[in-house]
């Protein structure tokens, strides 16, 4: 950003406290930051496309402050009836697999196309291991200058459930400041396959070329989600074994029941690193974006997509709600206690727990 008027209004505080000597107007100012924009300053500032704005509005959804979060469900509202949309692509696989040079590479490409791309993700060991994906600043070094990219790590949270949820707002907020294109990063390694599924078009997994048995060591159910099926590493010494990898994955998928949609996954191959197979891979996006919205399935997908996170944050706030409880928290030790000595049956105690969580409600 070059001019002060290219400058969002958080950025300009910051360089008006720069420039002013006088202590009070400093304390002043550093009042004013402390002080969380209005609801109305962070839509307009989402709907313009500032990123600083969007940033705290990710920075409201995530946090677990109760009156941020009614502030971001607000926002979210207005920035959902605005019904401005995205291509939302996942991207899985192994850590070292290339995920992160992928996105880069792709990225890169898109937005001189002239698309705005949004880079997510959702690791839910990021907690626990302090450093999330994408929160290492070595990674996409050249997209995170890009203007039209927007890179965010992963939320943190203590479950999966309250870190794809927050994901899944952070979406919202994204297409509304005019990206049109969402790419979702998640580790495969466990269980946030399935919520990083749950909230894309189109669901890729990166593999590597191995030796021998390729689908071994892949588990079923990703392999059930997956609309490609991406070796990457496909240079140098590696091209061989890639294709070899590429007949095999091929002839694999063939035994899987097609897809709702009568979408075939594909096996592709690239060199994130080398920049190549990167363009027939959006290609592959496209034509599935294309076949999907003709037959409707594209729409009928992102309603059920709905249904699954409306029922699922239903679940999640239940459960936050019923361990809230003050009678709740007071007792449960001592029944937990109960039950592991063999004194109470766990199906007695749940119900009595139950019980009293219902009539305090
Ligand atoms: P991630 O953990 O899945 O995000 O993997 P990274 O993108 O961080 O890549 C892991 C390592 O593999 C890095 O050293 C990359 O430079 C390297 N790498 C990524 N893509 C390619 C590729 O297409 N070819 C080769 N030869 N190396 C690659």
């Amino acid at each position: 950003m070059g001019s002060n008027q290219n400058k969002s209004a958080y950025q300009q505080i910051d360089l008006s406290a720069a420039k002013n000597t006088d202590s009070k107007s400093i304390s002043k100012v550093r009042d004013k930051r402390k002080q969380f924009p209005s609801i109305d300053e962070l839509t307009q500032g989402i709907l313009k496309g500032d990123k600083t704005a969007l940033s705290r509005a990710i920075t409201m959804v995530e946090s677990t402050n109760r009156d941020h979060l009614q502030m971001a469900n607000t926002i979210i509202e207005n920035c959902l009836a605005l019904k401005k949309e995205s291509i939302r692509l996942g991207i899985t696989g192994v850590p070292g697999v290339g995920k992160s040079t992928l996105i880069e590479t792709l990225g890169k490409k898109l937005t001189a196309l002239g698309n705005k791309v949004a880079v997510l993700a959702v690791d839910p060991t990021s907690t626990k291991s302090k450093g999330s994906i994408l929160g290492d600043k070595t990674r996409m070094q050249e997209l995170v200058k890009d203007s039209n990219a927007f890179i965010r790590p992963s939320p943190s949270g203590d479950t999966l459930g309250g870190v794809a949820r927050k994901t899944r707002e952070t979406i919202i907020l994204c297409e509304a400041a005019g990206y049109n294109i969402v790419l979702i990063e998640t580790v495969g390694v466990g269980q946030s396959e399935t919520a990083v599924h749950s909230m894309v078009d189109f669901f890729l997994l990166l593999k590597l070329a191995g030796a021998g048995d390729e689908l071994q060591g892949i588990k079923r159910g990703i392999i059930e989600m997956a609309d490609a099926l991406v070796i990457n590493k496909a240079d140098k010494e590696n091209i061989k074994q890639a294709k070899k990898a590429k007949i095999e994955f091929t002839r694999a998928l063939q035994l899987y029941p097609p897809k709702e949609s009568g979408w075939i996954p594909k096996v592709l191959s690239c060199s994130a690193l080398e920049d190549s197979g990167i363009i027939e891979i959006w290609g592959m996006v496209m034509e599935f974006i294309n076949h999907a919205r003709t037959i409707g399935t594209l729409q009928t997908n992102r309603s059920n997509q709905n249904k699954h996170w409306l029922l699922q944050h239903i679940d999640d706030q239940i459960k936050y709600d019923f361990y809230q409880n003050a009678n709740i928290s007071r007792i449960l030790p001592t029944v937990i206690n109960e039950v592991t000595m063999g004194k109470t049956s766990p199906f007695r105690a749940a119900e009595k727990l139950l019980e009293i969580y219902r009539k305090d409600g």
